[in-house]
């Protein structure tokens, strides 16, 4: 069919296994091995009793794993099955509005019932949770994403939730908190007075707005102090995360070859990277093990450029120092980057598979400032009707700027983007833009050099 828009694939082709890149990462294994994960005090590699008070078992199984493949559980894939596979939808009006010879394919994610990719992860993390008996979860959230999918997942297990949301998103953005608390979960702001850390926190800087810095220590204090009731639960960065996430990108591999094309540029937006990594490592792979050579692209905020303008280096996870130290590229654990409406995208760190692939030059980093993502954004909806979220709307900046750049070359080009969720919940930051109030962010050098200076000092 030469004018196809979608390809769709059936139940049965939901991914039976996870794809897991540890045995093929083409870098130095200690870096991305939990040997290199190193406790926040001590600094000497973690061992399985401290990761144990905060994942659960299984969970920490999957990081160490060197199977290349992973069965999804039957449990998960049932789950799956709500809103998976997800479409692959060619964007020919969007190709049309931009005059370009290319080809333009995009996953969307957005079909989730909380409306991301984030409950790919969320699923498994509780089921390990339910077959080990823990009674639930704390975790942390930014604008809410992450915190509505555990919610959602936790409700599924008759798993508790509970969720610390960045204080200033809690009052801005009440939409996600209610999904949350219609699923059975306390949603706290944060810096709160529930823990020493956010206490401690108050006691400085009582109108503190909050990060996910600052919420990820709350949340892992929470569950440290629970004696055991309670797992922690991140929703990016980590290995298994990434690995659960690569259902995206085996879906697409089958829906490229429905469409009779391979992509010669992948992107995706990267905040911790985990839907990047979803969609892009089964790329990787065939770039890897089958001949393939499509550019691997990730794609960030200039306000948060943690890629492109931050130093490959150990770091704590998160502000307080409680979680582990891992090697990644980060701006520092204490760098709170400016309030951007890409929430997601705000983290000072990065995954570590990530960051070892742009290091070994596997994978290209760019970034982007939000005024031009939100015209990427605008002229993608427009065309296509569909409103990305903030976060999303990097990769569809990238896309179009690939597609532009195709056209000047005069030569076709197959470009695929993950667009990671819809912008329902985000259209105050669309309103901002269409008033004009968005504001152009640089690079904030100075702050960054600043938090720079309280990397640990770790000696490998
Ligand atoms: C959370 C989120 C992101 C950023 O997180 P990653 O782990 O980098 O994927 C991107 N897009 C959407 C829609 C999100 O909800």
């Amino acid at each position: 069919m030469s004018d196809q828009y979608k390809f769709l694939l059936t139940e049965n082709d939901i991914p039976r296994d996870w794809y897991n890149i540890n045995p093929d990462m083409p870098v130095n294994p200690a870096v991305t091995a939990w040997n290199a994960v190193l406790h926040p005090q001590t600094q000497e590699p973690v061992t399985p009793d401290f990761l144990a008070v905060l994942f659960p078992m299984r969970f920490i199984g999957e990081a160490v794993s060197l199977d290349r493949w992973i069965e999804i559980p039957e449990e998960v894939r049932e789950i799956y099955k709500l809103w998976r596979p997800t479409p692959m939808i060619r964007a020919r009006r969007l190709e049309k509005a931009l005059d370009t010879p290319a080809h333009i394919y995009y996953k969307y994610e957005g079909v989730s019932p909380v409306g991301s990719h984030k409950p790919n992860t969320a699923v498994p993390q509780a089921f390990y949770a339910k077959q080990e008996g823990i009674a639930g979860f704390t975790t942390e959230t930014g604008a809410g994403q992450w915190g509505s999918a555990l919610s959602m997942a936790a409700n599924f297990f008759g798993l508790e939730c509970h969720v610390y949301m960045v204080k200033v998103s809690y009052h801005q953005k009440p939409y996600r908190r209610i999904i949350m608390e219609n699923f059975g979960a306390t949603v706290t702001a944060s810096p709160s007075n529930k823990t020493h850390y956010g206490r401690s926190v108050l006691e400085n800087n009582p109108d503190s707005p909050g990060s996910l810095g600052i919420a990820i220590s709350e949340a892992v204090e929470a569950a440290v102090m629970s004696n055991g009731k309670y797992k922690y639960s991140l929703g990016s960065v980590l290995g298994p995360v990434l690995l659960h996430q690569t259902v995206i990108g085996l879906e697409s591999l089958k829906q490229m070859e429905m469409a009779g094309e391979y992509p010669d540029v992948v992107i995706g937006c990267a905040g911790g990277g985990s839907n990047f990594a979803g969609f892009a490592f089964p790329f990787v792979h065939q770039n890897l093990t089958n001949g393939k050579n499509a550019r691997i692209v990730a794609v960030e905020p200039t306000a948060c450029p943690t890629l492109t303008k931050g130093k490959y280096t150990f770091d704590y996870g998160d502000t307080a120092r409680m979680a582990p130290i891992v090697k990644m590229h980060t701006l520092g654990h204490d760098f709170v980057p400016a309030g951007i409406h890409a929430g997601g995208l705000r983290y000072h760190g990065m995954a570590p598979h990530v960051s070892a692939l742009v290091d070994s030059g596997h994978i290209e980093a760019v970034a982007l400032d939000q005024l031009d993502t939100f015209e990427g954004a605008m002229m993608f909806a427009r065309a296509e009707g569909l409103f990305p979220a903030p976060e999303s709307a990097h990769a569809v900046r990238q896309a179009i700027n690939e597609a532009l750049k195709a056209k000047e070359e005069g030569v076709k080009r197959v470009i695929a983007f993950n667009l990671s969720g819809h912008g329902f919940f985000d259209l105050t930051a669309y309103d901002e833009y269409n008033k004009g109030n968005l504001q152009r962010f640089e690079y904030p050098e100075a702050q960054i050099a600043e938090s720079m200076a309280h990397l640990p000092q770790v000696t490998l």
